[in-house]
Protein backbone atom coordinates (compact mmCIF):
# COMPACT_ATOMS: atom_id res chain seq x y z
CA UNK A 1 0.00 0.00 0.00
CA UNK A 2 2.39 3.04 -0.84
CA UNK A 3 0.28 6.59 -1.21
CA UNK A 4 0.33 6.59 -4.88
CA UNK A 5 -2.40 3.71 -4.96
CA UNK A 6 -4.57 5.65 -1.88
CA UNK A 7 -7.88 7.45 -3.02
CA UNK A 8 -8.35 11.26 -2.11
CA UNK A 9 -10.52 10.54 1.05
CA UNK A 10 -8.00 8.07 2.36
CA UNK A 11 -4.97 10.79 1.99
CA UNK A 12 -6.79 13.40 3.22
CA UNK A 13 -6.84 11.75 6.67
CA UNK A 14 -3.50 9.34 6.56
CA UNK A 15 -0.90 11.53 4.58
CA UNK A 16 1.99 12.44 6.01
CA UNK A 17 1.05 11.37 9.24
CA UNK A 18 1.44 8.50 11.69
CA UNK A 19 1.34 8.08 15.21
CA UNK A 20 3.77 10.01 17.46
CA UNK A 21 6.75 7.69 17.43
CA UNK A 22 7.79 8.94 21.20
CA UNK A 23 4.42 9.10 22.64
CA UNK A 24 1.66 6.90 20.49
CA UNK A 25 -0.36 10.11 20.29
CA UNK A 26 -2.98 9.38 17.64
CA UNK A 27 -3.31 12.87 16.19
CA UNK A 28 -0.20 14.67 15.14
CA UNK A 29 1.03 16.82 17.86
CA UNK A 30 1.13 20.40 18.34
CA UNK A 31 5.64 20.44 18.81
CA UNK A 32 5.32 23.75 20.14
CA UNK A 33 9.08 24.03 20.60
CA UNK A 34 11.61 26.75 19.18
CA UNK A 35 14.60 24.45 19.06
CA UNK A 36 15.55 20.52 18.80
CA UNK A 37 18.58 19.38 20.79
CA UNK A 38 21.43 18.11 18.19
CA UNK A 39 23.14 14.46 19.60
CA UNK A 40 26.48 15.85 19.23
CA UNK A 41 28.63 18.30 16.99
CA UNK A 42 28.84 15.91 14.32
CA UNK A 43 24.81 15.97 13.91
CA UNK A 44 24.60 19.09 13.94
CA UNK A 45 27.35 19.82 11.47
CA UNK A 46 25.49 17.48 9.34
CA UNK A 47 21.87 19.13 10.13
CA UNK A 48 23.43 22.19 8.39
CA UNK A 49 24.98 20.99 5.53
CA UNK A 50 21.40 19.43 4.64
CA UNK A 51 23.82 15.83 4.12
CA UNK A 52 21.25 14.55 6.99
CA UNK A 53 17.34 16.20 7.18
CA UNK A 54 15.94 17.23 10.60
CA UNK A 55 15.24 19.52 13.01
CA UNK A 56 17.42 22.61 14.05
CA UNK A 57 15.26 25.71 14.81
CA UNK A 58 11.08 25.95 13.48
CA UNK A 59 11.49 28.86 12.22
CA UNK A 60 13.04 26.17 9.34
CA UNK A 61 10.87 23.16 10.38
CA UNK A 62 9.04 21.63 12.86
CA UNK A 63 7.18 18.54 12.95
CA UNK A 64 3.67 19.72 13.27
CA UNK A 65 4.55 22.06 9.94
CA UNK A 66 6.01 18.77 8.39
CA UNK A 67 3.32 16.49 8.75
CA UNK A 68 0.34 18.98 7.07
CA UNK A 69 3.78 19.73 4.15
CA UNK A 70 3.30 16.20 3.69
CA UNK A 71 0.04 15.53 3.44
CA UNK A 72 -0.54 18.68 1.48
CA UNK A 73 2.28 17.58 -1.27
CA UNK A 74 0.02 14.12 -1.11
CA UNK A 75 -3.13 15.75 -2.15
CA UNK A 76 -1.28 17.51 -4.74
CA UNK A 77 1.03 14.84 -6.63
CA UNK A 78 4.27 16.84 -5.78
CA UNK A 79 7.03 15.74 -4.31
CA UNK A 80 7.29 18.16 -1.84
CA UNK A 81 5.58 21.05 0.16
CA UNK A 82 6.78 24.04 2.00
CA UNK A 83 4.18 25.75 4.54
CA UNK A 84 4.39 29.41 5.41
CA UNK A 85 2.65 31.89 7.29
CA UNK A 86 -0.25 33.39 4.35
CA UNK A 87 -0.87 32.68 0.92
CA UNK A 88 0.82 35.84 0.17
CA UNK A 89 3.68 34.73 2.20
CA UNK A 90 3.15 31.35 -0.62
CA UNK A 91 3.43 33.84 -3.37
CA UNK A 92 6.66 35.41 -2.51
CA UNK A 93 8.29 32.32 -1.21
CA UNK A 94 7.24 30.93 -4.79
CA UNK A 95 8.66 33.56 -7.21
CA UNK A 96 11.67 34.06 -4.63
CA UNK A 97 13.96 31.41 -5.86
CA UNK A 98 13.01 32.34 -9.16
CA UNK A 99 13.28 36.24 -9.57
CA UNK A 100 16.30 38.53 -9.15
CA UNK A 101 15.62 42.68 -9.61
CA UNK A 102 15.14 43.17 -13.63
CA UNK A 103 13.49 39.82 -14.13
CA UNK A 104 9.39 39.59 -14.46
CA UNK A 105 6.79 37.14 -14.74
CA UNK A 106 3.38 36.81 -16.96
CA UNK A 107 0.53 37.10 -14.31
CA UNK A 108 -3.25 36.80 -15.32
CA UNK A 109 -5.48 39.59 -15.15
CA UNK A 110 -7.95 37.85 -13.34
CA UNK A 111 -6.71 37.22 -9.74
CA UNK A 112 -7.23 37.81 -6.18
CA UNK A 113 -7.62 41.51 -5.68
CA UNK A 114 -4.51 41.47 -2.69
CA UNK A 115 -3.02 39.64 -5.35
CA UNK A 116 -2.79 41.78 -8.06
CA UNK A 117 -1.61 44.89 -5.61
CA UNK A 118 1.26 42.71 -4.11
CA UNK A 119 2.08 41.54 -7.76
CA UNK A 120 1.89 45.22 -9.52
CA UNK A 121 3.01 47.57 -6.86
CA UNK A 122 5.03 45.70 -3.91
CA UNK A 123 7.15 43.39 -6.50
CA UNK A 124 8.37 46.98 -7.76
CA UNK A 125 10.42 47.62 -4.73
CA UNK A 126 12.14 43.90 -5.39
CA UNK A 127 12.92 45.11 -8.81
CA UNK A 128 10.12 42.63 -10.16
CA UNK A 129 7.53 43.27 -12.27
CA UNK A 130 4.57 41.90 -13.07
CA UNK A 131 2.65 41.70 -16.77
CA UNK A 132 -0.69 41.15 -16.60
CA UNK A 133 -2.70 39.88 -19.72
CA UNK A 134 -6.10 37.83 -20.69
CA UNK A 135 -5.24 34.22 -20.05
CA UNK A 136 -8.10 33.18 -22.56
CA UNK A 137 -6.02 34.73 -24.84
CA UNK A 138 -3.08 32.51 -25.34
CA UNK A 139 -1.35 34.66 -28.25
CA UNK A 140 -1.04 37.41 -25.64
CA UNK A 141 0.58 35.40 -22.87
CA UNK A 142 3.18 34.40 -25.84
CA UNK A 143 3.64 37.80 -26.40
CA UNK A 144 4.05 39.05 -23.10
CA UNK A 145 6.95 36.55 -22.36
CA UNK A 146 10.24 37.51 -22.54
CA UNK A 147 13.81 36.86 -22.38
CA UNK A 148 13.95 38.27 -18.36
CA UNK A 149 10.13 35.94 -17.82
CA UNK A 150 11.09 33.58 -15.34
CA UNK A 151 7.43 32.39 -14.70
CA UNK A 152 3.84 32.43 -15.84
CA UNK A 153 1.17 32.82 -12.85
CA UNK A 154 -2.90 32.36 -12.69
CA UNK A 155 -5.34 30.63 -10.30
CA UNK A 156 -6.45 27.53 -11.53
CA UNK A 157 -10.48 28.63 -10.79
CA UNK A 158 -9.88 32.79 -10.28
CA UNK A 159 -11.03 34.82 -7.10
CA UNK A 160 -13.58 36.41 -7.73
CA UNK A 161 -15.67 35.15 -10.50
CA UNK A 162 -14.98 31.32 -10.60
CA UNK A 163 -13.45 31.23 -14.14
CA UNK A 164 -11.06 28.53 -15.45
CA UNK A 165 -7.91 28.74 -16.38
CA UNK A 166 -6.98 26.25 -19.33
CA UNK A 167 -3.95 25.01 -17.13
CA UNK A 168 -2.97 22.30 -19.90
CA UNK A 169 -2.62 24.71 -22.59
CA UNK A 170 -0.74 27.35 -20.25
CA UNK A 171 1.42 24.31 -19.02
CA UNK A 172 2.96 23.53 -22.81
CA UNK A 173 3.00 27.67 -23.63
CA UNK A 174 5.19 27.78 -20.43
CA UNK A 175 7.17 24.22 -21.01
CA UNK A 176 8.13 25.84 -24.51
CA UNK A 177 9.61 28.70 -23.50
CA UNK A 178 11.42 27.12 -20.37
CA UNK A 179 9.47 28.41 -17.24
CA UNK A 180 7.54 27.21 -14.99
CA UNK A 181 3.92 27.58 -14.97
CA UNK A 182 3.07 28.26 -11.43
CA UNK A 183 -0.61 27.75 -10.25
CA UNK A 184 -2.94 29.14 -7.39
CA UNK A 185 -4.94 26.59 -6.28
CA UNK A 186 -6.51 28.37 -2.82
CA UNK A 187 -10.27 28.20 -4.45
CA UNK A 188 -10.08 25.14 -6.32
CA UNK A 189 -7.85 23.06 -3.52
CA UNK A 190 -6.59 19.79 -4.73
CA UNK A 191 -9.84 18.01 -4.26
CA UNK A 192 -11.77 20.03 -7.20
CA UNK A 193 -8.72 20.48 -9.51
CA UNK A 194 -4.56 19.15 -9.32
CA UNK A 195 -2.71 21.55 -11.41
CA UNK A 196 0.67 19.05 -11.52
CA UNK A 197 -1.27 16.65 -13.54
CA UNK A 198 -1.91 20.02 -15.86
CA UNK A 199 1.34 21.41 -16.56
CA UNK A 200 1.75 23.14 -13.13
CA UNK A 201 5.67 23.01 -11.92
CA UNK A 202 4.31 24.86 -8.70
CA UNK A 203 1.23 24.55 -6.87
CA UNK A 204 0.32 27.37 -4.41
CA UNK A 205 -2.19 27.98 -1.79
CA UNK A 206 -3.52 30.27 1.08
CA UNK A 207 -4.51 27.35 3.32
CA UNK A 208 -6.16 30.23 5.46
CA UNK A 209 -9.41 29.30 3.01
CA UNK A 210 -10.72 26.03 2.06
CA UNK A 211 -7.62 23.74 3.53
CA UNK A 212 -8.54 25.04 7.18
CA UNK A 213 -12.28 25.46 6.25
CA UNK A 214 -13.32 27.16 8.77
CA UNK A 215 -11.95 30.61 9.26
CA UNK A 216 -9.83 29.86 12.33
CA UNK A 217 -5.82 30.25 10.99
CA UNK A 218 -3.52 32.15 8.37
CA UNK A 219 -1.25 29.79 6.05
CA UNK A 220 -0.05 29.08 3.16
CA UNK A 221 1.70 26.57 0.95
CA UNK A 222 3.94 25.96 -1.92
CA UNK A 223 3.84 22.71 -3.55
CA UNK A 224 6.70 21.18 -5.29
CA UNK A 225 6.23 18.93 -8.72
CA UNK A 226 9.60 18.05 -8.87
CA UNK A 227 9.08 17.93 -12.68
CA UNK A 228 10.97 21.01 -14.12
CA UNK A 229 14.34 21.17 -15.26
CA UNK A 230 16.21 23.76 -13.19
CA UNK A 231 19.59 23.54 -15.12
CA UNK A 232 18.14 23.05 -18.94
CA UNK A 233 18.83 26.43 -19.33
CA UNK A 234 20.95 29.61 -17.53
CA UNK A 235 17.82 31.01 -15.98
CA UNK A 236 17.31 30.01 -12.57
CA UNK A 237 20.91 30.17 -11.24
CA UNK A 238 19.53 29.86 -7.65
CA UNK A 239 18.51 26.20 -8.22
CA UNK A 240 21.05 25.26 -11.24
CA UNK A 241 24.63 26.71 -10.20
CA UNK A 242 26.56 27.20 -6.57
CA UNK A 243 24.31 29.02 -4.30
CA UNK A 244 26.35 31.77 -2.44
CA UNK A 245 22.94 32.08 -0.02
CA UNK A 246 24.18 28.22 0.88
CA UNK A 247 28.04 28.11 0.99
CA UNK A 248 28.15 27.19 -2.65
CA UNK A 249 25.79 24.43 -2.46
CA UNK A 250 24.18 23.44 -6.08
CA UNK A 251 20.46 22.68 -5.03
CA UNK A 252 19.20 20.93 -8.27
CA UNK A 253 22.60 18.75 -8.36
CA UNK A 254 22.60 17.81 -4.51
CA UNK A 255 18.51 17.47 -4.42
CA UNK A 256 17.47 16.86 -7.67
CA UNK A 257 13.45 16.54 -7.87
CA UNK A 258 13.22 18.33 -4.69
CA UNK A 259 15.71 21.04 -5.34
CA UNK A 260 13.37 23.84 -4.66
CA UNK A 261 11.52 22.04 -1.72
CA UNK A 262 15.32 22.39 -0.27
CA UNK A 263 15.44 25.79 -1.27
CA UNK A 264 12.15 27.39 -0.43
CA UNK A 265 12.89 25.80 3.05
CA UNK A 266 16.69 26.06 3.23
CA UNK A 267 17.34 29.53 1.91
CA UNK A 268 13.54 30.96 1.59
CA UNK A 269 12.48 30.06 5.10
CA UNK A 270 15.81 30.84 6.62
CA UNK A 271 16.55 34.78 5.36
CA UNK A 272 12.59 35.39 4.69
CA UNK A 273 10.93 34.24 7.95
CA UNK A 274 7.58 33.80 6.53
CA UNK A 275 7.05 30.63 8.51
CA UNK A 276 4.20 28.40 9.52
CA UNK A 277 3.40 28.33 13.49
CA UNK A 278 2.63 25.20 14.75
CA UNK A 279 -0.56 25.49 16.23
CA UNK A 280 -2.24 27.08 12.67
CA UNK A 281 -0.70 23.48 11.21
CA UNK A 282 -2.53 21.76 13.54
CA UNK A 283 -5.90 23.47 12.71
CA UNK A 284 -5.23 22.83 9.29
CA UNK A 285 -4.53 19.62 9.49
CA UNK A 286 -7.56 18.94 11.08
CA UNK A 287 -9.27 21.10 8.35
CA UNK A 288 -7.76 19.18 5.56
CA UNK A 289 -9.58 15.41 6.99
CA UNK A 290 -12.83 16.53 6.14
CA UNK A 291 -11.85 18.90 2.90
CA UNK A 292 -13.36 16.26 0.21
CA UNK A 293 -16.58 16.04 2.10
CA UNK A 294 -16.95 19.97 2.42
CA UNK A 295 -16.21 20.73 -0.98
CA UNK A 296 -18.81 18.43 -2.05
CA UNK A 297 -21.09 20.52 0.11
CA UNK A 298 -19.78 23.43 -1.17
CA UNK A 299 -19.84 22.69 -4.84
CA UNK A 300 -23.91 21.45 -4.45
CA UNK A 301 -24.96 24.05 -2.56
CA UNK A 302 -22.94 26.77 -5.10
CA UNK A 303 -25.11 25.09 -7.84
CA UNK A 304 -28.07 25.49 -6.55
CA UNK A 305 -27.61 28.83 -5.08
CA UNK A 306 -26.15 30.14 -8.78
CA UNK A 307 -28.99 28.45 -10.63
CA UNK A 308 -31.63 30.10 -8.38
CA UNK A 309 -30.11 33.40 -8.93
CA UNK A 310 -29.83 33.17 -12.89
CA UNK A 311 -33.05 32.69 -13.14
CA UNK A 312 -33.95 35.68 -10.63
CA UNK A 313 -34.96 38.61 -12.66
CA UNK A 314 -32.88 41.33 -10.39
CA UNK A 315 -30.07 39.94 -11.54
CA UNK A 316 -28.19 41.12 -14.32
CA UNK A 317 -25.32 37.96 -14.54
CA UNK A 318 -23.67 35.21 -12.69
CA UNK A 319 -20.43 34.19 -12.89
CA UNK A 320 -20.44 30.36 -11.98
CA UNK A 321 -18.50 28.21 -13.93
CA UNK A 322 -21.25 25.37 -12.92
CA UNK A 323 -24.31 26.71 -14.77
CA UNK A 324 -24.24 24.57 -17.94
CA UNK A 325 -24.61 28.02 -20.10
CA UNK A 326 -21.26 29.45 -19.13
CA UNK A 327 -18.07 29.88 -21.45
CA UNK A 328 -16.42 28.15 -18.74
CA UNK A 329 -18.85 24.52 -18.49
CA UNK A 330 -16.51 22.92 -21.24
CA UNK A 331 -13.42 23.63 -19.27
CA UNK A 332 -14.66 22.65 -16.06
CA UNK A 333 -15.46 19.29 -17.06
CA UNK A 334 -11.77 18.62 -18.25
CA UNK A 335 -9.58 21.17 -15.07
CA UNK A 336 -12.04 20.66 -12.29
CA UNK A 337 -14.17 17.39 -13.06
CA UNK A 338 -15.49 17.28 -9.53
CA UNK A 339 -17.08 21.03 -9.93
CA UNK A 340 -16.68 24.42 -10.48
CA UNK A 341 -16.12 25.25 -5.99
CA UNK A 342 -17.79 27.03 -3.99
CA UNK A 343 -16.88 31.02 -5.40
CA UNK A 344 -18.44 32.92 -7.73
CA UNK A 345 -19.66 36.50 -8.17
CA UNK A 346 -23.19 38.15 -9.31
CA UNK A 347 -24.30 41.22 -11.08
CA UNK A 348 -27.19 43.07 -9.60
CA UNK A 349 -28.73 45.28 -12.20
CA UNK A 350 -29.91 48.05 -9.46
CA UNK A 351 -25.55 48.53 -9.10
CA UNK A 352 -23.05 49.88 -6.19
CA UNK A 353 -26.09 50.89 -4.05
CA UNK A 354 -28.59 47.54 -3.86
CA UNK A 355 -24.66 45.84 -3.61
CA UNK A 356 -24.47 47.96 -0.54
CA UNK A 357 -27.81 47.24 0.47
CA UNK A 358 -28.07 44.04 -0.03
CA UNK A 359 -24.64 42.98 2.05
CA UNK A 360 -25.96 44.97 5.16
CA UNK A 361 -29.70 43.49 5.15
CA UNK A 362 -27.99 39.60 4.63
CA UNK A 363 -28.50 37.97 7.80
CA UNK A 364 -26.98 34.07 7.24
CA UNK A 365 -23.99 35.53 4.57
CA UNK A 366 -21.33 37.05 6.97
CA UNK A 367 -19.67 40.10 5.71
CA UNK A 368 -16.43 39.60 5.63
CA UNK A 369 -13.30 39.55 3.58
CA UNK A 370 -12.49 35.92 3.35
CA UNK A 371 -13.86 32.84 1.68
CA UNK A 372 -14.03 29.25 2.16
CA UNK A 373 -15.19 28.90 5.46
CA UNK A 374 -18.18 26.49 6.05
CA UNK A 375 -20.46 29.77 6.64
CA UNK A 376 -21.42 31.33 3.95
CA UNK A 377 -20.11 34.60 3.29
CA UNK A 378 -20.65 37.70 1.15
CA UNK A 379 -18.22 40.85 -0.01
CA UNK A 380 -18.47 43.76 -2.63
CA UNK A 381 -15.27 43.64 -4.03
CA UNK A 382 -15.17 47.08 -5.54
CA UNK A 383 -15.81 48.93 -2.09
CA UNK A 384 -13.39 46.50 -0.28
CA UNK A 385 -10.69 44.08 -2.04
CA UNK A 386 -10.29 45.35 -5.35
CA UNK A 387 -10.97 49.04 -3.94
CA UNK A 388 -7.37 50.00 -4.45
CA UNK A 389 -8.04 49.49 -8.43
CA UNK A 390 -9.03 51.92 -11.01
CA UNK A 391 -12.95 50.88 -12.58
CA UNK A 392 -11.49 49.80 -15.56
CA UNK A 393 -9.13 46.64 -13.32
CA UNK A 394 -11.83 46.04 -11.13
CA UNK A 395 -13.86 45.19 -14.34
CA UNK A 396 -10.91 43.37 -16.16
CA UNK A 397 -10.57 41.60 -12.49
CA UNK A 398 -14.39 40.42 -12.92
CA UNK A 399 -15.25 42.86 -9.72
CA UNK A 400 -17.36 45.74 -11.21
CA UNK A 401 -18.69 47.98 -9.10
CA UNK A 402 -22.06 46.20 -9.03
CA UNK A 403 -20.54 42.71 -8.68
CA UNK A 404 -21.11 40.86 -5.05
CA UNK A 405 -18.83 38.15 -4.25
CA UNK A 406 -20.69 35.47 -2.98
CA UNK A 407 -18.25 32.40 -0.96
CA UNK A 408 -21.35 29.36 -0.72
CA UNK A 409 -20.95 27.51 2.95
CA UNK A 410 -21.93 24.07 4.09
CA UNK A 411 -25.42 25.50 5.08
CA UNK A 412 -29.33 23.87 4.17
CA UNK A 413 -28.98 25.90 0.54
CA UNK A 414 -32.72 26.15 0.79
CA UNK A 415 -32.16 28.84 3.77
CA UNK A 416 -29.16 30.71 2.00
CA UNK A 417 -31.79 31.11 -0.79
CA UNK A 418 -34.29 32.48 1.33
CA UNK A 419 -31.79 34.89 2.95
CA UNK A 420 -30.74 35.89 -0.55
CA UNK A 421 -34.24 36.56 -1.57
CA UNK A 422 -35.07 38.63 1.28
CA UNK A 423 -31.46 40.80 1.08
CA UNK A 424 -32.20 41.63 -2.64
CA UNK A 425 -35.84 43.33 -1.66
C1 LIG B 1 -6.84 34.73 0.15
C2 LIG B 1 -6.11 34.44 -1.09
C3 LIG B 1 -4.75 34.70 -1.20
C4 LIG B 1 -3.94 35.31 -0.07
O1 LIG B 1 -3.91 34.43 1.02
P1 LIG B 1 -3.72 34.92 2.55
O2 LIG B 1 -3.71 33.64 3.30
O3 LIG B 1 -4.88 35.80 2.85
O4 LIG B 1 -2.43 35.66 2.58
C5 LIG B 1 -4.11 34.39 -2.37
N1 LIG B 1 -4.79 33.86 -3.41
C6 LIG B 1 -6.10 33.61 -3.35
C7 LIG B 1 -6.78 33.02 -4.53
C8 LIG B 1 -6.81 33.90 -2.20
O5 LIG B 1 -8.13 33.64 -2.15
Amino acid sequence: MTEKTLGFDTLQVHAGTEPDPATGARQVPIYQTTAYVFRDADHAAKLFNLEEVGYIYSRLTNPTVAALQNRIAALEGGAGAICCSSGHAAQIMALFPLMAPGRNIVASTRLYGGTLTQFTQTFKRFGWTAKLVDFDDFDAVRAAIDEDTRAIFCESLANPTGAIMDLDALGEIAGNHGVPLVVDNTSATPYLCNPIRHGATLVVHSTTKYLTGNGTVMGGAIVDSGTFDWSASDKFPSLSEPEPAYHGLDFHETFGSLAFTFHGIAVGLRDLGMTMNPQAAHYTLLGIETLSLRMARHVQNAREIASWLDGDDRIESVTYSGLPASPYHDRMTRICPRGAGGLFTVALKDGYDACVEAVSKLKLFSHVANLGDTRSLVIHPASTTHRQLEEAEQIKAGAAPNVLRLSIGIEDANDLIADLDQALG
